[in-house]
């Protein structure tokens, strides 16, 4: 067990890095984030920024010669620097866990054997697979590259095989899988963290609403009937179980228009539709990313009030911030990024009431109000 005055790292120093770091300084532990940008939202807040390439080997000796246990905040990080640190130090979720998640057709593969659908599904890895694959998912199909998408970026709608062509060549021919393309009801999360006894906490299914591909807002608890909800956290416990995956885990599953439940990806960190958990939980995503690192139970994941978690991108800057503060049950959260982009992450709000249809309002009266 790692106790306070231990020092931790993580590998990438985004706002999920920022946010653990911050739970980690609460806790009296120290930080210790290694990533390439200078002025990285984490390098406020961490005791120490080692500012280097994620393969960098000098910069990964230095990282475990000074941390206690290492963890990431993201999937894309080199499976090679995650096994180079895994010689050295404790490192949780552990390089094979982040190695699968990062692989669209490996998750999909795990999930299967722990019992979850995935859409129906092909591998396609040159042209000569678009025939069988499209046998298998019809269309419309999305085509995505197994590895690096997010945000909706690397996946493309195809309805027919001449826009399934023009789509794997846009995506310069790398590997790719095709899915069915489903008609969804809604879409939720289920996030819990696992530690290395097999000891779980697992939150309350989230409902996320997207908007340009990017997620715009979570509920919580996601507007779902009960039956549905409790089979998505037995899916997602399940899951975690089969990889005996260690750290934070978050699920996201599609509910079809005819009621189906469907595994979509998995993300081997805290989630962006996880941040409500730092106001209307008992023990946030970040502090869970802490507690089972260090090999401590996993904490309470009872939710405390109905929350609506809405995310602030660049393209709302300027902000006229005294329309989020003026609000007394609007919990605020920046990520310290000097520059607004469009659709970059700058920061969220949670708001909090005692029922969960007035959160949704008030969050949305106040997002009316940003967006003018
Ligand atoms: P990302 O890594 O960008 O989050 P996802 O695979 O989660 O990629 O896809 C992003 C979004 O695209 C999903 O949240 C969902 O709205 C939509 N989507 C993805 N796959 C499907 C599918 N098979 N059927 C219907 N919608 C999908
Ligand atoms: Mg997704």
């Amino acid at each position: 067990m790692l106790l306070p005055g231990s020092t931790l790292g993580v590998l990438g120093g985004g706002q999920l890095g920022r946010m653990f770091c911050m739970a980690a300084r609460n806790m009296g532990y120290r930080s210790v984030v290694l990533e390439p940008q200078q002025n990285c939202p984490a390098a406020a807040v961490a005791d120490r920024h080692i500012q280097a390439d994620y393969t960098d080997r000098d910069a990964l000796q230095q990282l475990a010669e000074l941390c206690d246990a290492i963890t990431t905040e993201f999937e894309n990080v080199p499976a090679e620097s995650l096994e180079f640190l895994e010689q050295k130090k404790p490192v949780h979720p552990s390089a094979q866990a982040v190695a699968i998640a990062r692989h669209r057709i490996q998750e999909k593969q795990y999930a299967t054997e722990a019992g979850l659908s995935p859409a129906p599904y092909a591998l396609i890895q040159s042209a000569d697979d678009f025939a069988s694959a499209v046998e298998t998912t019809g269309f419309p199909a999305i085509l995505k590259t197994t590895t690096l998408g997010y945000d909706g970026k690397g996946q493309q709608l195809v309805n027919d095989h001449g826009e399934l062509e023009r789509a794997f060549e846009q995506f310069a021919q790398v590997e790719c899988v095709l899915e069915r393309r489903l008609s969804l009801a809604k879409e939720i999360s289920v996030l819990l963290a696992r530690n290395a006894e097999g000891n779980v906490a697992c939150y309350p299914p989230a409902e996320n609403e997207h908007r340009n591909g990017i997620l715009h807002q979570s509920i919580v608890p996601a507007r779902v009937d009960e039956a549905l909800a409790d089979k998505a956290r037995l899916q997602a416990i399940g899951l975690a179980n089969t990889l005996d995956y260690v750290g934070v885990l978050a699920v996201e599953f599609f509910i079809t228009t005819d009621n189906q439940l469907v595994f979509n990806e998995m993300a081997p960190r805290p989630h962006n539709s996880g941040h409500y958990t730092l106001d209307a939980t008992l023990t946030s995503q970040f502090e869970q990313q802490v507690r089972v690192m260090c090999g401590l139970p996993p904490g309470d994941a009872r939710l405390l009030s109905p929350a609506v978690m809405v995310n602030l991108l660049g393209d709302l800057w300027p902000v006229d911030w005294a329309n989020c503060l003026s609000h007394a049950s609007l919990k605020l959260h920046l990520y310290g990024k000097a520059e607004a982009r469009v659709g970059r992450k700058m920061g969220h709000y949670n708001l909090l009431a005692t029922d969960p249809e007035q959160a949704l309002n008030q969050a949305a009266e106040v997002f009316r109000l940003l967006s003018e």
